[in-house]
């Protein structure tokens, strides 16, 4: 008997040591069908999970359900996925010849039980892996692993955000440390002149793709040096540079400890550029070349995506912070600290000037791309000093505009809806117009219901949420009507993001008595749900969430305004795929892609956005809605106002009328066509395969051919 349980929950301890399950239902489905409320209470953390279940209990739960099957299959599943030979990334990437793209990013987002992510930057990172590993792209991941996370964000009675940090038990997590050959576990460590700081390794499987974290928690490390990747963005310059440098230099040396050689270098924003530095150290050590010809040589595969259209959003840094801490290094490399800095300089004469990490890596790259069409125009602006003897349009940053990976963002149900009614295997098949072509073919009727049950549940996890969150902050009013928050009938906005201020949450609060006569209708209310995090420094920001939330106290609006607290992976999951409209009024051009109404949409949400990232090149008119045309002031405030018209504006006009007009059952017709014409035109583009594979083409193939003629 022992044995018999023993092995199934083995078997569950497989799963959930693969993120594989991530994207997976049907495994979830498994956890929360053995004990629903203990798979809530671990935070939906599997590994957590089955530390708290006997084997014994699991087998017992198992024979009443009749799981073993279940379990079974799904095991086997993971298992022919991790052995299929004949991927897309087998068939056309024989350019890569077994070498691995190394893909760095300073967070990665890939579950809410894993909290190495901020925001749009590390889901992007973590949608990237798993499409590859669905693409069976050979990709390594590298990034940092995060003690504390980001924070978690409670809002006082004055709706003011206050920050938790708690440390994660690394116990519950699904990684494993490197060891090297030897059987050691591996440490890396990088020189300065305050002496030497050391990192150890962890890995992560996400599907068929490796993900190697450093942690610079290990003895030898001073206490200082021990917290340095506790916790993301969260402290001054000279944090910054170390935790970088880590990234960058750590991050390269992992692969030359395991002998693995890159094939293609991408770095997913600028923070990892230091990563180039030490694969040219390397090539000139290996190949006994001087610095010039390795750089030429690793220029050649490498490959870089910045994500930020702002200049302040780049870092930078002193030339006593990088004497500092790059000066051991620089020695190595033969440079003088005059011609070191150049790498990070616009202007290489410019002794004033800063070390950029944006500038070393586009200086270096064979490929560089911003993430939206939009958003490369102004990255070619910014850059232009870079190439003055070119016109700007001839700068050479091109665009790869970001997607999300589907299987993530896909509610269940309507995962299950699109399998029935386009093919069988849909998922696979995604990148293609004309599998969604028959997205036409499906009943109005059976959509509008699978959506309107997804906002049911939707509607269920709030009240729960915001149930916890006003018993924290005794608030007997919300208490009281907790079962009369939010209404399954009434047009519902959903608007999640990081409240930066170029963001401006509050847009739509900008004139109350126009937004309270739309809540408020008698026939054609509205209702919203809000949720964000500032960042713990941004002052700014958080008044125009606290803004939002002190809306959301108002008695008048309590049942028809809500902000759920600590937005997360999970928040946003439950988000997308139950409202029936996306917000996303950002001030053009700032948004670099955004990737949040692309999950929506897949989801059978409406997006109604400003014309900035993605959304600039995705609406056609018909299928969503749009914020302003275009337009853009150069005096904030006034291009605030406008667009807050033209937003008031479409959805009393637009898409108000549209979501009421309904027929004697109920359902809106209308409505339902833009839906359809939303998943038809987008769904093919705006996903992580379609992303993936774009990379793989345009930048990954021609960077690897690279190294397999030049290095042998
Ligand atoms: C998708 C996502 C984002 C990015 O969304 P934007 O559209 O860029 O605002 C941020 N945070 C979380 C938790 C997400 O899931």
């Amino acid at each position: 008997m022992t044995s018999t349980a023993d092995h199934l929950h083995n078997r569950l301890l497989a799963l959930a040591q693969n993120l594989w399950w991530t994207w997976h239902p049907e495994v979830i489905r498994l956890f929360t069908d053995l004990d629903a409320h203990l798979w809530r209470q671990v935070s939906h953390n599997p590994i957590a999970f089955l530390n708290q279940i006997t084997p014994e209990q699991v087998e017992e739960r198992s024979s009443d359900l009749v799981l073993h099957s279940r379990i079974n299959h799904v095991f086997r599943r993971l298992n022919e996925y991790m052995e299929k030979r004949k991927t897309w990334g087998a068939v056309n990437g024989s350019n890569l010849h077994n070498r691995q793209v190394v893909y760095f990013s300073a967070e990665f987002g890939l579950h809410e039980s894993i909290p190495i992510y901020s925001g749009g930057l590390g889901v992007l990172a973590g949608d990237h892996l798993k499409s590859a590993s669905d693409l069976g792209l050979p990709l390594i991941g590298i990034g940092l692993l995060y003690h504390q996370g980001y924070f978690s964000q409670k809002l006082n009675i004055d709706g003011w955000q206050e920050e938790d940090y708690r440390d994660l038990d690394i116990n519950t997590l699904p990684m494993q440390t490197v060891t090297e050959p030897n059987g050691q576990p591996l440490v890396v460590s990088v020189d300065t002149r305050i002496g030497s700081l050391q990192a150890r390794v962890w890995q992560l499987q996400v599907g068929r793709v490796r993900l190697m974290l450093l942690d610079s928690n290990v003895e030898g490390n001073s206490a200082e040096d021990r917290e340095l990747t506790s916790r993301l963005y969260g402290g001054d310059n000279r944090l910054r540079i170390r935790q970088e440098l880590l990234l960058g230099i750590g991050g390269a040396r992992i692969l030359q400890t395991l002998n693995t050689f890159p094939g293609v270098l991408h770095l997913n924003e600028g923070h990892s550029a230091f990563a180039i530095l030490e694969e040219i150290r390397r090539v000139m050590e290996y190949d006994q070349i001087p610095f010039n010809r390795a750089q030429r040589r690793v220029s050649l595969y490498t490959v870089f995506t910045t994500h930020t259209p702002v200049p302040a959003g780049h870092d930078r840094f002193s030339p006593e912070l990088i004497e500092e801490h790059l000066g051991i290094f620089r020695e190595k490399l033969g440079l003088s600290h005059d011609d070191f800095m150049a790498l990070g300089r616009v202007n290489p004469t410019d002794a004033s000037e800063p070390f950029c990490m944006t500038v070393l890596a586009l200086k270096n790259s064979r490929r560089a791309n911003g993430v939206s069409a939009i958003h490369a125009d102004v990255s070619r602006r910014m850059w232009h000093p870079l190439w003055p003897e070119r016109p700007e349009i001839e700068v050479p940053i091109g665009h790869i505009t970001n997607g999300v990976h589907v299987l993530s963002w896909l509610a269940p149900p309507m995962h299950q809806l699109l399998e029935t009614r386009l093919s069988q295997d849909w998922s696979t098949r995604m990148v293609h117009p004309d599998v969604w072509e028959k997205v036409d073919e499906i009943d109005d009727g059976e959509l509008w219901e699978t959506h309107q049950s997804l906002k049911m549940s939707l509607i269920r996890f709030v009240r729960r949420r915001l149930f916890l969150q006003a018993k924290r902050l005794e608030h007997q009013e919300i208490i009281q009507q907790i079962e009369q928050i939010l209404d399954p009938d009434i047009l519902t906005i959903g608007c999640a993001r990081r409240f930066a201020v170029y963001k401006r949450g509050d847009l739509i609060l900008s004139q109350i008595d126009r937004l309270e006569r739309l809540i408020r209708d008698d026939h054609r209310p509205l209702q919203i749900i809000f949720a964000g995090k500032a960042h713990p420094r941004d002052d700014q920001g958080k008044k125009i969430l606290q803004r939002i939330a002190k809306f959301s106290y108002n008695p008048a609006y309590m049942r028809r305004v809500v902000f759920i607290e600590n937005y997360d992976y999970n928040v946003a999951r439950h988000l997308v795929q139950g409202v029936d409209v996306w917000l996303n009024n950002p001030r053009r051009p700032l948004e670099a892609c955004g990737t949040s109404g692309q999950k929506a949409i897949l989801n059978a949400c409406l997006s109604l956005s400003v014309l900035d990232g993605w959304w600039n090149e995705a609406y056609d008119g018909k299928n969503g809605f749009a914020i302003g045309d275009g337009g853009m002031h150069n005096d904030p405030d006034i291009q605030y106002q406008r667009d807050a018209e033209s937003l008031y504006e479409t959805l009393e006009e637009i898409v108000i009328p549209c979501y009421y007009e309904r027929d004697i059952s109920g359902i809106p017709h209308r409505w339902v066509q833009r839906i359809k014409r939303s998943m038809q035109s987008l769904g093919w583009r705006f996903n992580a395969d379609r992303m993936v594979k774009d990379y793989a083409e345009r930048f990954y193939l021609p960077a690897a051919s690279a190294t397999s003629v030049e290095i042998k």
